[in-house]
């Protein structure tokens, strides 16, 4: 008999059978298939592949590694892409200079992208606002030399469209008290809560740049992604762009963590009208993922200080910023000094003022 070998459906590594568990488990993205989910997803993508569409890929993956260069950072080890026009000299996460390395080679074009619609001066007088607010940020973080260094940045993400399988099990508790004569009832109901879905959540997003914090990325969230469009080089110009450096199956870990909250929030939706509920046991198992790569529009900046690096992050799209400014401990010194002087003041008025 020929060995079939089964692709797992969320991020496409060789599926194999677990005897402890009588399934089909990924060992890249830890994701488990019962044998006939295994064999129903194969059937279905036995019947999608057409070689034409592939053939077209190719031959826009090609075009799009030919007409971008690919800048290297000798000393965090960035990769930075450009459109052919659009020259990179520093290092927008170390601020070093970068050399041109070449063009790409591999499967980096992305298929979605959002345009950026929030330009430079605009991100820089959110910026400027923002920090205004933040006193105690050194001087040279606010300069006119530091704003030179926020990047018009698309960074790659994954979004993940998934196919759910849920189960949520419960125990729910209604409880009634009334009076009557000298007595107070209480009556306790008990209700065994069952939830069995079919849950689809659209576009879970994560980014692959490795070198940003996804915390930073979680954010500036949300991105309209109804407004993406295909992507074309065009989007490129004057802007650079990250390649993807965490693949499908090294990020899946985050989008089922994503996946789980969203349903979780579905089913508590749907349970209603309880005084106490118990989760006994639930389970979401992803059957499927499609999977699209986007370029989503970033103002990104890095700051260096006391040896400590600070990224900062504007939302291209919705102008949403984010990011830790870093503290001046004189600054801080000196507004300790003058509310200690302050409250000193205050004392002895108070002192007068009884006296
Ligand atoms: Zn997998
Ligand atoms: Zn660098």
């Amino acid at each position: 008999m020929e060995a079939v070998q089964y692709k797992c459906p969320n991020c496409g590594g060789e599926l194999k059978f677990k005897p402890d568990t009588q399934n089909f488990g990924c060992e890249y993205c830890f994701s488990e298939f019962t044998e006939q989910e295994v064999r129903e997803i194969n059937a279905r993508n036995e019947e999608n592949q057409d070689t034409s569409v592939n053939n077209a890929n190719q031959a826009e993956q090609n075009e799009f590694n030919e007409h971008t260069n690919v800048y290297h950072c000798g000393s965090c080890g960035a990769e930075i892409i450009s459109d052919e026009n659009t020259s990179a000299t520093f290092c927008y996460y170390c601020h070093e200079p970068v050399i041109l390395s070449g063009r790409l080679s591999g499967e980096y074009r992305p298929k979605k992208v959002i345009g950026f619609q929030i330009n430079r001066e605009r991100a820089e007088t959110i910026f400027k606002d923002w920090c205004w607010k933040k006193w105690f940020v050194p001087k040279n973080f606010k300069t006119t030399s530091q704003l030179e260094k926020m990047t018009g940045l698309y960074v790659p993400f994954w979004l993940a469209d998934c196919d759910i399988k849920a189960s949520y099990n419960a125990i729910g508790k209604k409880i009634r008290t009334w009076s009557s004569g000298n007595y107070r009832y209480t009556e306790t109901k008990e209700y065994s809560i069952i939830r069995k879905a079919d849950i689809k959540i659209n576009k879970i997003p994560a980014d692959g740049a490795s070198k940003i914090e996804d915390a930073l990325m979680e954010a500036i969230e949300p991105f309209r992604y109804d407004e993406a469009k295909d992507f074309s080089m065009s989007y490129l110009s004057g802007f650079y762009a990250d390649k993807y450096d965490v693949s499908k199956a090294q990020i899946f870990p985050r989008i089922r963590q994503r996946a789980e909250k969203g349903c979780q929030s579905v089913i508590s939706d749907s349970v209603i009208g309880y005084s106490s509920v118990i989760r006994t046991s639930e389970n979401y198992n992803i059957i499927n993922t499609d999977w699209e790569y986007a370029l989503l529009p970033v103002w990104f900046m890095t700051y260096m200080h006391n040896g400590k690096t600070y990224s900062f992050a504007l939302n291209g799209q919705t102008g949403k910023i984010a990011g830790t400014p870093p503290f001046d401990r004189l600054k801080c010194g000196i507004f300790c000094g003058i509310t200690a002087l302050v409250v000193t003041l205050i004392t002895m008025l108070g002192g007068y003022f009884l006296w």
